[in-house]
């Protein structure tokens, strides 16, 4: 393990799908590799997930991979170079893909005119640009008066904020990306632009369609996400703060509590939360981070993520390794505070066919800090001890023994777990010392050092957690 709770999520690009690159980053501390499908061809994909592969099999590492959709992520076509829009001058923007210029803008978002309303903003390259509608053709052309202007580029994002957008979660290209990412075997979708807990429902149809074990990453980045959240929470095995176009769809000064708050209700649930976005931004180009993305990460970590998140900083950055080791060095640094650990968070028993396990997974944390226990040690097939024990944010690692090899990569996501394949489960007794044994191998444990066991009796029926256990090495 590399000795951290908090997991750090990379993007990969240009700047870092070499095995070289890969390799250092994995070794300075990346748990997750996250495809960006927003970007790059299948061919590179597919090597970056072959190479992910091969040096988790030398380093003995059990690496995510995380399949990004982009989503209905509505852009403007090409622009002439230089094209400015100037303050209370109108604009059109039209259906199609020809060249616009300062009068007007292309998209080929086909029911653009049809969904938006007079009166309604429209945001450019990531809100820079602000527009506001003055009236639509509802057809193929809408007239907008510029309220903050700039120089437009080409292939710059383009959000409505107040608009219901017809288009579905997964667009066309979502779903072609979807088939090909399952096919790779990737352990995370990240379904982009979630607006209900319906866009998971039928997210998850199509990845068991597909009779795949993926997990599902929703992305909170609209209004109607941040309504719907509990839904969303309890529909989904994971939430990103995809704080970049959800700064754009809500005030940039709501982002901070939908953070704080979107974290808590996933520790309260026992789903792992990702904070991405502009987190070591400027280490882009620059070796060090600034201060205030420091302080950032720092926070992220207070506020209890499981995971923090590189984009550009990894996929086109100068510095994709050096990133790693400024983030792991803050990671390390907030880990010393007591504070992000032990919660004592009862359970809720929202299900009561989860109850035995729910109380086994609290008690195990309360034992192992009342015992000043070294590690807590779990044993599951479907992973949900592991997600339960995490949530309560032990002070002591919590290592997974599994012998589903479809949990492994999904684990890494999820905070402070360590995940080791483990075939042998005999019998209770025999398989409490030959972990213990494996532990002291790896160097997790020594003599003396008490470890906690959650696990099921009889062992081998692998049936729901029902035993708690105190151990001496
Ligand atoms: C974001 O908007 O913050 C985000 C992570 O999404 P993407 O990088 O896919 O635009």
């Amino acid at each position: 393990m590399s000795q951290k709770f908090t997991k750090i999520v990379a993007t990969v690009g240009p700047a870092s799908t070499s095995r070289e690159v890969l390799e250092g980053m994995i070794k300075e501390g990346v748990n997750v590799i996250r495809l960006n499908f927003s970007h790059g061809e299948y061919e590179t994909h597919a090597t970056t997930v072959e190479r992910v592969k091969a040096i988790d099999q030398d380093l003995g590492t059990h690496t995510a991979l995380l399949a990004d959709m982009q989503g209905p992520k509505l852009r403007v076509g090409m622009m002439e170079d230089g094209a400015e829009l100037v303050v209370g001058a109108k604009i059109v923007i039209r259906v199609g893909e020809e060249t616009g210029n300062a009068q007007t803008a292309w998209t080929r978002y086909e029911k653009f005119a049809e969904d938006v309303q007079a009166g309604e903003p429209v945001l450019l390259d990531d809100g820079k640009l602000r527009l506001r509608v003055e009236e639509t053709n509802g057809k193929d052309a809408v007239t907008c008066v510029v309220e903050h202007g700039g120089i437009l580029k080409s292939r710059k994002g383009l959000n409505l904020p107040s608009t219901k957008i017809s288009l579905p979660s997964l667009t066309t290209k979502d779903c072609e990306d979807l088939e090909f990412a399952l096919g790779l075997g990737v352990d995370w979708i990240g379904l982009s632009f979630v607006r209900s807990a319906a866009d998971v429902v039928d997210l998850r149809e199509r990845i068991q369609a597909a009779g795949s074990h993926a997990r599902i990453v929703a992305k909170v980045e609209k209004p109607e996400a941040v309504d719907d959240l509990v839904g969303i929470v309890e529909t989904t095995d994971a939430v990103m703060i995809a704080r970049g176009d959800l700064g754009v769809e809500v005030p940039m000064e709501q982002v901070p509590m939908i953070q704080k708050r979107t974290i808590e209700m996933c520790q309260r649930q026992g789903k792992p939360v990702i904070v991405a976005t502009q987190m070591m931004e400027s280490m882009v180009d620059s070796i060090a981070p600034t201060r205030a993305e420091v302080t950032d990460v720092a926070n992220a970590v207070l506020d209890g993520a499981d995971a923090v998140m590189l984009s550009g900083e990894t996929s086109v950055g100068d510095h994709p390794i050096e990133v790693i080791k400024a983030m792991k060095a803050i990671v390390t640094e907030i880990e010393k505070e007591p504070r992000i650990y032990h919660l004592h968070r009862e359970p809720e028993d929202i299900r009561p066919e989860r109850q035995v396990t729910d109380a086994i997974c609290y008690n195990a944390c309360e034992l192992a800090q009342r015992v000043g226990a070294k590690v807590i040690v779990t044993m599951t097939f479907s992973g949900y001890t592991a997600y339960k024990v995490a949530s309560q944010r032990p002070h002591a690692p919590i290592h997974v023994f599994t012998g589903n090899e479809s949990i492994l990569g999904q684990l890494a996501l999820c905070w402070g777990v360590e995940a080791h394949l483990y075939n042998k489960m005999v019998s209770t007794d025999h398989t409490i010392s030959d972990v213990k044994n494996i532990l002291q191998k790896h160097g997790c444990v020594g003599e003396g050092d008490r470890v906690i066991h959650v696990a099921s009796m009889p062992i081998a029926e692998a049936g729901m957690s029902n035993m708690l256990k105190v151990s001496e090495i």
